[in-house]
């Protein structure tokens, strides 16, 4: 009896890369992949960037057999191989196969003598896990006879900013992989061997850590962790930044953190969160208070919404530059004053940031601390609102200047089991203020934010749509700035 063969392709070998049972459940399972919207998001912009490459590079021949036809494919390759170089010198997703793995690829070249294979990434460089997938397609390649001699990732030029409408010339970068990509030859068909027997084996038993993240997030997480035994409410795993001291705990047999001995953890903040656990009591150092108070007044409390997109959608901008969009302020004068609230949300779709700069202004006043929850974001969209905003750069640098950050002290000074590790706003806020958090909001975070906004720039939306979305968008940031004044 002939057993069953399915084929691998660029992506299962990645997949099996990461983790064996994650190919198994990607050929036999497929149905229980669960797609976040980040995941989806960032692939839509992949697709975009890749159809852009393809002007940039020059133009050339696509071969429009999909993924779901890759016989198509590859008589189609084949066809625009057997025309003179001259008349197909450069292919977008020409199809190989070799030894039952299927790939396609970006951009072929067909250079005098030999090929250029060239990856598209929509990513400001190479990473490891580029050059893993350009070797595997070369490795296919050249099993299929064709004579690939050098080969690149295209990826986004970090330095580039759009300044013409609708031209992009220079945003592509190319960067020669060809040695690291030789390196790896070697060691690929023994890789296939083995991922070809993992595929035909029975699933395999492997529990969820550190690799279910790296490099991707795995879609099947959902899944794996339905067939685990529960997680205690407080697993090691939540300790921040915990690396090898978890993996360390875990090997150790530790699974609940309530059950780790004091005397195991050297590093003091997995002590202060250790023992706020065990004890179900806070964590509360008085010059957390101290430092509050010590403020002056009058106090501001910011808070801006940003987007990036890998390709600038507006002049002036650069690949995934952070661009403020909204901002949400509260100003109280004194202890005993109420605060008042001035926001901004910006969908002209031009680069937004100066009008943000003239609303943000208007607020503002000269004097006084402006509150934030880390501060480096803060900094970063001023510090550019003063670029692009030259009558307001004295203000706006200054403004810089009386940035206080209220995510270190609390870090330093406070913490409550609820927390389950993080320092975020979000997970701060309930434990302090019981009954004001997040849940509910149409608009719950970044993610949601950002998804928003894009609605408002790129969908005809109903008056209705239109008038709800900015309201929760509104809701959301004001959110933020609320919560920043009852933590101070
Ligand atoms: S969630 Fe983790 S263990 Fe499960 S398939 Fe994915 S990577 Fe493997």
């Amino acid at each position: 009896m002939t057993r069953y063969q399915p084929h691998l392709s660029k992506t299962r070998i990645q997949n099996g890369r990461q983790c064996h049972k994650r190919l198994w459940l990607d050929v036999h399972q497929r149905a229980l992949a669960e797609w976040g919207e980040a995941s989806q998001l960032r692939l839509a912009q992949g697709t975009a960037f890749g159809e852009l490459a393809q002007a940039l590079l020059g133009g050339g021949h696509l071969v429009e057999a999909d993924h779901t036809q890759s016989r198509e494919a590859q008589a189609e390759t084949q066809r625009l191989l057997a025309r003179p170089r001259a008349r197909a010198p450069q292919i977008f997703e020409a199809a190989f196969e070799h030894e039952r793995v299927r790939v396609r690829v970006d951009v072929l070249r067909r250079e005098p003598r030999s090929d250029t294979l060239i990856e598209v990434k929509s990513t400001t460089g190479a990473k490891a896990e580029h050059i893993w997938d350009a070797a595997i397609q070369t490795w296919v390649l050249r099993g299929a006879g064709r004579p690939v001699k050098r080969v690149q990732i295209g990826h986004l030029n970090k330095d580039f900013v759009y300044q013409r409408e609708g031209d992009y010339e220079g945003l592509l970068a190319l960067t020669d992989i060809t040695d690291q990509v030789d390196a790896l030859q070697p060691g690929i068909p023994t890789l296939v061997r083995q991922l070809k027997k993992v595929v035909q084996g029975p699933k395999p038993e492997i529990t969820t850590g550190a690799h279910c993240s790296s490099p991707y997030d795995c879609p099947f997480i959902g899944h794996c962790q339905s067939m685990e035994p529960p997680q205690p409410e407080f697993p090691v795993t939540l300790l921040p930044h915990g690396g090898k001291s978890v993996e360390a705990l875990l090997a150790e047999g530790y699974r609940d953190l309530r059950e780790v001995p004091e005397d195991r953890f050297d590093n003091p903040r997995h002590q202060r969160i250790a023992e706020a656990t065990r004890t179900g009591k806070a964590f509360v150092d008085p010059a957390l208070r101290k430092a509050i108070k010590a403020l002056p007044w009058p106090r501001y409390f910011l808070d801006f919404e940003a987007i990036s997109f890998p390709v600038p959608r507006w002049l002036g901008t650069r690949p995934f530059q952070q661009i403020a969009f909204q901002f949400s302020c509260h100003v109280q004068t004194s202890a005993r004053a109420k605060p008042r609230h001035h926001g901004h949300l910006d969908t002209e779709d031009s680069h937004p940031e100066a009008r943000v700069a003239k609303r943000l202004v208007e607020c503002i006043g000269d004097t006084g601390p402006i509150l934030v929850w880390n501060r480096g974001f803060e900094a970063q969209i001023l510090r550019q609102m003063a670029d692009v905003q030259p009558k307001l750069r004295k203000r706006l640098l200054g403004m810089v200047d009386r940035l206080v950050d209220l995510l270190p002290l609390y870090r330093e000074h406070y913490y409550h089991p609820d927390q389950r590790g993080s320092w975020s706003l979000k997970a701060v806020l309930p434990t302090v203020v019981p009954g004001l958090a997040y849940d509910g909001l149409e608009v719950a975070n970044g993610l949601d934010a950002q998804m928003s906004y894009i609605a408002l720039l790129n969908e005809s939306l109903g008056r209705p749509d239109e008038e709800r979305l900015r309201a929760a968008l509104t809701h959301y940031c004001a959110t933020d700035t609320v919560a920043l004044l009852a933590l101070s």
